[in-house]
């Protein structure tokens, strides 16, 4: 798309996206750089995923107390979670109230999309257009557009034909669904359907769950709060977000240093007891080599299954359900209230695609290779184009007109998940490349904010224009994510989406960086204190075109 500017309005910064990451940016580039920045949000309100994910069950995943921001004391001691594990609901709230607590919503700009922004080579400037017909200029633009939030809803041929209503979990009507006594279908059970399955359940009429992968999921044992540990979350905000910061996935919890084999059988089952009693994501933290040593893993998987059919009554959901192809916590592992339980309820089927594959969407259902099922509903819990989707749906072009689209054909490239050769400015606030969704978000949020405030700030206090990824660096920042990757276990779930394998066509490439937070933010912090090594920087000389500072 062509960028044409009549009367563009200049701001020293855009953000894109009024999430947790936009809202963050927005606030230190203003407050303490004091520049002139505007948040672009193609929604009606502050939130981002969390404005749009309203499905029924909708919960966060980390411990609320992990998922929130540690930068400002008074923004702390402003706030208590109720539950361990907040609602949707709850976190909306929250993130409103981040954007009041700093007057934040001045700045924003809702029900506006970003519909195309170009790098303007002459003027070292991007140029933007947005969907209310404006048009603009900035010398920054910051992607703050989430990991998660370009929805995948499955090309399944005959969708257009369905006469009830169908729905993407991730773009859930503010209104709801009304589903009570209606026959519901449910296609997908990654973590999403994992915690809208046992909501539906007990409004539908009958549910019945079309499952292609089957999953593990941990009990998240979600409570309410006691006074004391909301006392303790603001008394020891300081360590918390010091724990945070050292841990591989910035999280509340550290992982035990032994290994799953090393101890005899009778021990690792009683620790992996303990971790199923206790909930949550922290049953990964249980051994060090769980995600490292396929047989150190098995181990975890063998309990988790055998869980699984002690739950579930009926053998032969117990045996679909069991039947996982997949190391645990390879692909990111759900958490649930009652998930396997549900199917003990008389009104939920389970229906397995695949060995039956759906084969069509009719006008009074689901067709699948084996049967009909017809349904009043059906729910999408099918996922995202994660990590790459939203960028690319931005149609943002850099140098000599380079679309992102061409630049990544072959899948991300990027230095350090921040920045993208040949687009000088842009920054991608946990782009791929970056450890992203592999861990706890605020925390990554709050690293790389800060990050990129201080490098515009270095810039400004230096007299440099313009900073751009290094083409080689960004090779190697690549090798290095592949590297990390192939540490793991995680690239063997041929259909992860972390492998981007969950969108037909999309090219194969490990995105998130998986040698751990800790790791990550020294490397970030080693390439400032090396003058900003692998990035190029250039400073304006009167009347000339851009030079290298160094
Ligand atoms: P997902 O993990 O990608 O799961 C999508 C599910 O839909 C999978 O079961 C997948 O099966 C199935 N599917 C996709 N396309 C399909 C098709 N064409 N036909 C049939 N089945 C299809 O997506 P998600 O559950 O939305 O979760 C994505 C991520 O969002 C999570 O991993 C997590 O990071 C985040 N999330 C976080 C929270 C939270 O609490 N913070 C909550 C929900 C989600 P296959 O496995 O066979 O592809």
């Amino acid at each position: 798309m062509k960028v044409t500017q009549p009367n563009a309005r200049h701001l020293d910064a855009i953000i894109v996206g009024a999430g947790l990451s936009g809202i963050y940016q927005l606030l230190s580039l203003r407050d303490k750089l004091g520049m002139n920045v505007k948040v672009f949000e193609a929604g009606e309100g502050v939130g981002g995923t969390w404005h749009h994910n309203r499905y029924p069950g909708a919960r966060c995943d980390s411990e609320s107390h992990s998922y929130m921001f540690y930068f400002s004391q008074a923004l702390v001691q402003s706030w208590e979670w109720s539950e361990r594990y907040p609602q949707q609901s709850e976190i909306q709230r929250y993130i409103d109230h981040v954007a009041d607590f700093f007057k934040l919503r001045p700045d924003m700009v809702f029900n506006t999309r970003v519909n195309a922004a170009a790098y303007d080579d002459a003027a070292n400037l991007w140029r933007v257009q947005t969907s209310d017909g404006q048009s603009w200029s900035a010398d920054y633009l910051i992607t703050a557009v989430g990991c998660l939030s370009s929805a995948n809803v499955p090309a399944i041929e005959g969708l257009d034909s369905f006469k009830g209503q169908w729905v993407h979990t991730s773009a859930w009507p503010k209104e709801g669904v009304d589903m009570r006594g209606k026959r519901v279908g449910v296609v997908g059970t990654g973590s999403t359907g994992i915690q809208a399955i046992p909501v539906i359940a007990e409004q539908a009429g009958h549910l019945t769950v079309f499952q292609r992968t089957a999953n593990y999921s941990i009990p998240a044992r979600n409570a309410p709060l006691s006074e004391d540990f909301k006392q303790y979350v603001k008394e020891k905000a300081q360590d918390i977000r010091q724990l945070m910061n050292e841990t591989p996935n910035a999280h509340c919890f550290r992982i035990d240093p032994r290994s799953a084999l090393e101890v005899s059988e009778e021990e690792r089952l009683a620790v992996y007891e303990a971790a199923w009693a206790k909930g949550g994501l922290q049953f990964r933290a249980t051994f060090a080599d769980l995600l490292r040593d396929k047989q150190a893993n098995d181990t975890a998987a063998e309990f988790i299954k055998a869980k699984i059919r002690q739950v579930v009554k009926d053998p032969e959901k117990a045996a679909l359900l069991s039947d996982i192809d997949h190391p645990f916590a390879a692909k990111r592992p759900p958490i649930d209230s009652h998930y396997f339980e549900t199917y003990n309820r008389n009104n939920v089927s389970l229906v397995d695609i695949r060995s039956h594959p759906i084969e069509r969407i009719t006008p009074q259902g689901i067709k699948t290779a084996k049967a009909q099922y017809d349904l009043d509903i059906i729910v999408f819990a099918t996922g995202f184009d994660a990590m790459t989707g939203s960028l690319l749906r931005m149609n943002i072009s850099g140098r000599q007109g380079l679309s992102l689209k061409d630049a990544w054909a072959a899948g991300p490239r990027t230095y350090l998940g921040l920045q993208i050769p040949k687009f000088p400015n842009l920054f991608t606030i946990t782009g791929p490349g970056s450890p992203s969704v592999l861990c706890n978000l605020p925390p990554q949020i709050e690293q790389h904010v800060n990050w990129i405030t201080d490098c515009i700030a270095y810039m400004r206090d230096n007299g440099i224009q313009q900073i751009e990824a290094d083409e080689q660096a960004s090779d190697d920042w690549v090798q290095q994510v592949n590297e990390a990757a192939n540490a793991t276990l995680l690239p063997q779930v041929l259909h992860s989406w972390y492998l981007g394998a969950n969108v037909p066509g999309k090219p194969r490439v490990f995105m998130p960086y998986a040698g751990g937070f800790g790791r990550y933010r020294g490397i970030c912090d080693e390439v400032v204190a090396n003058r900003y090594r692998g990035f190029h920087l250039h400073c304006q000389l009167a009347g000339s075109s851009l030079q290298t500072d160094k």
